[in-house]
């Protein structure tokens, strides 16, 4: 007896068709022209104060929407703006794209502030303020409702040009975030001498703290050690209940991940917003 399953005959033809085309390198003049067609798209993903639910701010995440390849994730072209001089001209249509977004949503009655992402390019940009200062008056927005973030390994590259920088951002009046705190190698002694206003903790320490004691302790110091300093604590990658809970006993001031929320696009990020408050968005739709 036999008992090798019947086999499918193979079709070629189908199986050409569907096979997963190999994509080849993004070039810079994809990119430039990607840039120039308005290709690129904010995504939001809300940061929740943990101890009353609130959306306290919404992180901006640019996607290109590419024709030919789909939704391309930053991880494949920001590296590529970054080195081949597009990332000036990338980070101000981001900024303008996003405080237009806050504009909207502030005009709908929402308070978060918008959170736009800076490259170690931007830190050397010395014109950057005066641009930020600008696109903020253009879309009526205030300086509160707006919070850069920066990496620690961006801010510590040139940390003389990121001092001038950053604090010309602060003192129009906006919030500054170091990002993915607890990837690179500097101490918070040395992050301190910068005027930042919020501290985020990294996903990959978010994701052991249920499981792994060294990681809480380390989570613990972390926000013992910015909120000494004055800073509010972010937690990044947040993803269940368990990490909320821990964090709400560790007193981390925000959280943000997909427990909550992914980053979504501007109306689902709207969505969310109503969901969270429904009477108020019950006020704002009645007559
Ligand atoms: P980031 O600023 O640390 O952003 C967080 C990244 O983690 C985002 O990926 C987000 O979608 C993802 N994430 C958020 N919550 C969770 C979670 O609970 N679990 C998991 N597994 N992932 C989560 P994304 O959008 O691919 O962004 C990657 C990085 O690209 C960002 O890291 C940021 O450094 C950079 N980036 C994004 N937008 C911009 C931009 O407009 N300008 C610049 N210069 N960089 C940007
Ligand atoms: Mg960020
Ligand atoms: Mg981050
Ligand atoms: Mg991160």
């Amino acid at each position: 007896k036999c008992l090798r399953k019947p086999v499918k005959p193979v079709d070629l033809r189908e199986m050409l068709a569907n096979r997963p085309r190999p994509q080849s390198a993004i070039a810079r003049e994809e990119l430039a022209l990607g840039i120039e067609a308005r290709e690129l798209v904010l995504f939001y993903q809300p940061k929740i104060e943990v101890a009353t639910g609130a959306v306290s701010s919404a992180e901006a995440l640019v996607r290109w929407n590419n024709g030919r390849r789909g939704l391309i994730f930053p991880g494949s072209f920001i590296p590529l703006a970054e080195t081949s001089g597009l990332m000036s001209t990338m980070t101000d249509m981001v900024l303008d794209q996003a405080l237009f977004d806050r504009a909207a949503w502030g005009a709908l009655g929402f308070s978060p502030a918008v959170a736009v992402n800076l490259s170690a390019s931007a830190l050397v940009d010395l014109d950057l303020p005066d641009r930020v200062g600008a696109s903020l008056h253009k879309h009526g927005v205030p300086a509160s409702a707006l919070i850069l973030e920066v990496t620690e390994a961006s801010a510590m590259r040139d940390t003389r040009s990121s001092m001038d920088v950053l604090t010309r951002l602060r003192i129009k009046g906006a919030g500054v975030s170091i990002d993915d705190f607890g990837t690179g190698y500097s101490s918070l002694a040395e992050l301190h001498r910068l005027p930042f206003t919020e501290l985020k903790i990294d996903r990959s320490f978010t994701m052991e703290i249920h499981h792994d004691k060294d990681s809480r302790i380390i989570v613990d110091a972390i926000i013992r050690m910015a909120h000494a300093m004055g800073l509010r604590v972010v937690a990044e990658g947040v993803e269940t209940a368990e990490q909320l809970r821990i964090l709400a006993d560790m007193e981390c001031d925000a959280a943000q991940g997909y427990h909550f929320c992914r980053a979504v696009p501007y109306d689902k990020f709207i969505a969310f917003l109503e969901s969270r408050e429904p009477a108020f968005a019950d006020r704002v739709i009645s007559p």
